[in-house]
C-alpha cells in the first residue's frame, strides 16, 4: 500500500498517510483543519523499499528504510 507524504500550505505541517487508489485526495489539515494539504513526493529511497515490498508477494508492509540508505532521517532507524 503506497504511503504519501503529505504538506499542509497553512501552517507548514508535514504528515505521512497510506492511501488506497479509490481513497478521495487528502486536503484537509489535522492540526490547523484547513484544505491547504497537498500531496508532496516521496524520497526516492521509501519508494524503492514499497516497490519491493509488492514483489515479495503480499507479505507485511515493509518499513520505509529497510533497504537501508534512509537519506531523509525520518524513519528513526
Ligand atoms: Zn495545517
Amino acid at each position: 500500500m503506497p504511503i504519501y507524504d503529505y504538506k499542509c500550505d497553512g501552517c507548514g505541517h508535514t504528515f505521512e498517510e497510506t492511501r488506497r487508489m479509490a481513497d478521495p485526495p487528502l486536503t484537509l489539515c489535522p492540526e490547523c483543519q484547513e484544505e491547504k494539504v497537498r500531496k508532496v513526493l516521496s524520497t526516492g529511497g521509501v519508494l524503492g523499499s514499497i516497490k519491493n515490498g509488492e514483489a515479495g508477494g503480499g507479505g507485511p508492509p515493509m518499513p520505509p528504510c529497510a533497504g537501508g540508505g534512509c537519506a531523509s532521517g525520518m524513519c528513526g532507524l
